[in-house]
């Protein structure tokens, strides 16, 4: 029997962080233990025998994470990339094809094209909207695994889950979408028939730029005649690249206040957005919640909200680098999903490793992830760094 699905809200407080039942402390411990005392060679005391395979405070983050992704389990992991990688051991072989989407997060370009080259896993890319495109692609025998990610880093490219499940399942293949960008908050691609859900917890989740961590959720899919869950479970426990107790206990304390954050994010962002759209000397801005952006419809029927990343262009290189230098309370910073405004120059920063190729960024964008603080505060730096920025150069 299922557990009642409750409200959002209330999930990421409650899911999994349960009060203790000894002491009645309303938040658990961080359970800071390797290992576990046995009760006879055959008996374990709660369940629990070895950090690696099992922790209290990494399953209740890990309860917390399906329950919001509306997944049957959950895997945290040490980062993102630690929980991508977990998931397309768990699923591919030598021989295979895993078609991913164009501009998927730097680091996964990395992990399918050097990483796994060695293993003979090769990767195919198409534009996120082409599903004629993604058609041709898992049509091929050896494509097990599409990988989507939307909306994409740094250009807001949206595309429709509901589309790239019903192309992948259509040829047997299984649907990954990266869900760091939106966060569950804004989107539960499980819901719109993705198999399994992945996430960087280190941005919006974690969302206080504090803590590393990854997380892979999945529902009831089965894989090769066997459960996904208990193939990435298996997985995590054998690669071992687990969260630890005191970041997952980091990860679940932001995770509780997700909703709340995810809101002002979204709604500070789309100012700024609207902002940058009238402001002289920006030449184009990307932010799916503005009419114009070619994903604006989908992302409206898709996402609760536009998320909190806007990124805008400056027409030359020069000033792109001015005004990511020139900001004072936006730090100059990878990473995204935190708090504070960040500000970064994508082609020298994020996406330094696809120069010349056709995952390079613009080199005269600028990537803003808006925090939550007074919205004006933050209009207010841009507006002085881009003021600079176009009267030096
Ligand atoms: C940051 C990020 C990752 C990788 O996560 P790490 O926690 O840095 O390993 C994966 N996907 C997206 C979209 C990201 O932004």
């Amino acid at each position: 029997m299922r557990p009642v699905r409750r409200g959002f809200a209330t999930s990421a407080v409650h899911a999994g962080q349960e009060s203790d039942p000894l002491t009645g402390a309303v938040i658990p411990p961080i359970y800071q233990t390797s290992t576990f005392t046995q009760t006879g060679v055959e008996t374990l005391t709660g369940g629990y025998e070895y950090s690696r395979g099992g922790n209290p405070t990494r399953n209740g983050l890990e309860t917390q994470l399906a329950a919001l992704e509306g997944g049957t389990a959950a895997f945290a992991f040490a980062s993102g990339v630690a929980a991508e990688d977990a998931l397309l051991r768990a699923t591919l072989s030598p021989g295979d094809t895993v078609v991913a989407a164009a501009e998927c997060y730097g680091g996964t370009h990395r992990l399918l094209t050097q990483l796994y080259a060695r293993w003979g896993v090769t990767v195919e890319f198409v534009a996120p909207g082409d599903t004629t495109a993604l058609e041709a692609a898992v049509a091929a025998p050896e494509a097990r695994v599409a990988w989507l990610e939307t909306p994409t880093n740094p250009l807001l490219t949206v595309a429709d889950i509901a589309a790239w499940a019903e192309v992948a399942h259509a040829h047997g293949t299984l649907l990954v979408v990266d869900n760091t960008f939106a966060s569950p908050a804004l989107q539960t691609p499980l819901s719109r028939g993705a198999d399994a859900v992945v996430h960087s917890t280190t941005k919006y989740i974690g969302g206080h730029s504090d803590v590393l961590g990854g997380a892979v959720v999945v529902g009831d899919a089965l894989w090769e005649g066997e459960p996904l869950a208990e193939l990435v479970c298996f997985q995590q426990f054998a690669g071992g690249a687990v969260a630890g107790p005191q970041d997952a206990y980091l990860t679940s304390r932001g995770l509780k206040t997700l909703g709340v954050r995810i809101r002002q994010h979204c709604e500070n962002a789309r100012s700024v957005a609207e902002w940058l759209s009238e402001r002289a000397g920006v030449e184009q801005v990307y932010y799916p919640g503005l009419p114009g952006h070619p994903g604006h419809d989908i992302a409206r029927e898709q996402m609760a909200g536009f998320g909190g990343v806007v990124s805008f262009r400056l027409g030359t290189e020069a000033r792109a680098r001015a005004v990511a230098e020139g900001t004072r309370l936006c730090g100059l910073s990878v990473s995204l999903g935190g708090v504070e405004s960040l500000i970064c120059h994508s082609a020298t920063m994020t996406h330094a490793a696809a120069a010349g190729t056709d995952q390079a960024p613009p080199r005269d964008l600028v990537r803003v992830s808006v925090g939550i603080e007074d919205v004006e505060d933050i209009v207010e730096d841009l507006d002085r760094a881009i003021e600079r920025a176009i009267r030096l150069r």
